[in-house]
């Protein structure tokens, strides 16, 4: 491995002595600061970003409008607590406009988690049930409620007991079929199999369904098209609320300004997080009037929740994301990307599988492409490589064996040359 610079090997020790291991692993890079979808660490070096931290910077770092918005607005005001600022007002009309005309009220708050956790508490407070549906390898954060939720054991490990009532069903992971069938010859097998899934584990006070558009944390595990349509149908037919978790796949991130737009879902609460501030901690619930009548005054609310910096700051992403139609051109550079990636695969035996749509994209390693054995030491050594040569990019999966492929939806033809160019001189040696 290459020895990192003397700035980043100073801060690497710092880490060292003051900071926890429990972060995600990384390569030793220590960011100093970013400009589209570049990246300069402490010692001066430049990376293309494939990361945009994670999937966060959808309108790309230090963006001047972004820049301006805030700057703008931290001099004025920063928090009201619940009292109304024209920031959080413009942005709630601006999220219950451009989402589908059936969900009319939002409720910000800061992470992802915590909007996951609000939407918990709204379907069980509407329904009166207790019981949350949720995916094997599905990731909805780290607070209580959320990580309950969570399909993946590493996440929950030693931190039981967990909320009662949650229940698991398999996520049509193809590549990896849980049933060993192959799509579309499974006829949807593992959405039959969920009834029996409810019928065995429920006790009868199923309140809602919750379900990733394509699940991030597990290795990008995107579903067969038309996999969510039925599944949407599935919960109306049980009479279940279907709340549909774009954290990650929102804001242009699949091509589309909502993930939801590819199968025209309907669902009853969308959850927004990472890219609506794009760097600046927001998230939101939106939903229909109905379901949040059920609760009364005080009984949500967050310390910096809708905060006019972080509004400030979204309505910023909005306005850069239309005027820079960031939602077309993650689905045309996305394209090139993709056809570019599938060249990759077909080239090289370590490559077992690559999925996505717009920018986002995992690709996964293996040992060997018949037995499909996953290879984690081979991805993090492809990663540290590709950082040593100017690639920022980072791994993740159920078996820790998944590439992820997200860079900021400003990322250009020219630099997508460039990255593919990294990856695949680094493979070449593999
Ligand atoms: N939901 C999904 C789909 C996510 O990917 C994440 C974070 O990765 C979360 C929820 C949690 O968001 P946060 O880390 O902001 O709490």
């Amino acid at each position: 491995m290459k020895k990192p610079g003397l700035q980043t090997q100073t801060f690497l020790e710092i880490s060292q002595k003051y900071e926890p291991a429990c972060m995600n692993w990384q390569a030793p890079v220590v960011w100093d600061h970013a400009q589209g979808a570049e990246i300069w660490d402490v010692d001066g070096r430049r990376y293309i970003d494939w990361t945009s931290g994670v999937l966060v910077a959808n309108v790309g770092h230090a963006h001047p409008r972004l820049a301006e918005a805030i700057s703008r607005q931290a001099g004025r005001l920063l928090n009201t607590f619940d009292f109304p600022t024209p920031e959080r007002l413009h942005l709630a009309r601006k999220v219950v406009e451009t989402t589908p005309p059936h969900l009319d009220k939002v409720f910000f708050v800061t992470t992802g988690a915590e909007a996951m956790d609000a939407a918990m508490r709204m379907a069980k407070r509407t329904t009166g049930k207790y019981e949350i549906l949720a995916f094997w390898g599905g990731f909805h954060g780290r607070s209580f409620g959320p990580m309950s939720l969570t399909g993946l054991p590493k996440i929950k490990k030693n931190f039981g007991p967990l909320l009662p009532g949650t229940i698991l069903a398999p996520y049509p992971y193809c590549y990896r079929c849980p049933f060993d069938r192959v799509h579309p010859d499974c006829n949807f097998f593992c959405l039959d199999f969920m009834d029996r899934v409810v019928d065995v584990e429920s006790a009868g006070s199923l309140a809602a369904l919750v379900v990733e558009p394509y699940q991030g944390t597990s290795g990008f595990v995107f579903p067969p098209a038309g996999y969510l349509k039925k599944l949407e149908a599935w919960a109306g037919r049980r009479q279940i609320l279907f709340i549909l978790d774009e954290v990650q796949s929102s804001f242009g991130r699949t091509g589309k300004m909502w993930a939801l737009e590819h199968e025209r879902l309907e669902p009853d609460i969308l959850v927004l997080g990472k890219g609506i501030g794009s760097g600046m901690p927001i998230s939101a619930v939106v939903t229909r009037a109905e379901i949040l009548s059920s609760l009364e005054r005080g009984e949500m609310s967050s310390t910096t929740g809708g905060n006019p910096l972080s509004c400030a700051a979204s309505l910023a992403v909005f306005e850069i994301i239309e005027k820079e139609k960031l939602v077309e051109k993650a689905a045309t550079n996305g394209a090139y990307l993709k056809e570019k990636l599938i060249k990759l695969k077909d080239k090289y035996q370590v490559i077992g599988d690559v999925r996505g749509m717009g920018l986002v994209y995992g690709i996964e390693y293996v040992k060997n492409r018949s037995t499909k054995e996953p290879a984690p030491d081979l991805a993090r050594d492809v990663v540290i490589k590709c950082v040593e040569r100017g690639l920022m990019c980072g791994k993740l999966g159920i078996f820790g064996n998944v590439m992820r492929v997200a860079p900021p939806l400003v990322i250009s033809p020219e630099l997508i040359d460039q990255s593919v160019a990294v990856l695949d001189g680094v493979l070449s040696e593999f």
